[in-house]
């Protein structure tokens, strides 16, 4: 058994696309734990690495911290190995998931995006309690609690404009008076 760390910067499209993930480049840390087993190497693992996206409510960005876990077999490319296997399973299925060593190498990629899309919020918010979006003017709500507008029932719209009217009539009746 073997543990080993590493820092590796992203990959492109970490993550879920144009929702939230790991930006490219940014540095992924790995915590890894190899087990060698009989038909392979039994990897282990966490992966911590920024997260930022916008928040589905609000459109406001989301940053977080990621901690994804992981547990992949690795098997050696053996013919026998897989047969047995595609015998136990009955199909082919589980063989074209299944990971091998490459001269002595794993390729981690494949295993650690689906660890990190597991992890990743489908539907980020920027605060659980995110009220969104004005759906009158479009201003951020949480930037503007008390935001609110005059609604006015379509019905009533008409007798508000004649109110108007008559309210700058006697205002003009006054100031003939005078
Ligand atoms: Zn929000
Ligand atoms: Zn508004």
């Amino acid at each position: 058994m073997r543990k080993v760390s590493r820092s590796v910067p992203a990959p492109k499209d970490l993550g879920l696309v144009d929702v939230i993930g790991v930006p490219e480049g940014a540095t992924v840390e790995l915590d890894l734990r190899l087990e060698s087993v009989m038909e392979g190497v039994l990897v282990t693992g966490t992966a911590h690495a920024p997260v930022t996206g916008e928040c589905v409510r609000c459109l406001e960005p989301v940053e977080r911290e990621l901690d994804a876990e992981f547990q992949e077999m690795f098997s050696y490319p053996d013919a026998d190995t897989r047969t047995a296997r595609k015998d136990e399973a009955g199909d082919d299925a589980e063989d074209e998931d299944a990971f091998e060593l490459e001269d002595d190498l794993f390729d981690l990629e494949p295993v650690l995006r689906d660890a990190v899309v597991l992890a990743l919020p489908s539907q980020p918010v920027c605060r659980e309690d995110c009220e969104g979006l004005c759906s009158e003017c479009g201003v951020r709500l949480a930037d503007d609690p008390d935001h609110h507008h005059e609604v006015t029932d379509i019905r009533w719209a008409a007798l508000k404009d004649l109110n108007k009217d008559f309210g700058t009539d006697q205002g003009a009746d006054e100031n003939q008076e005078k």
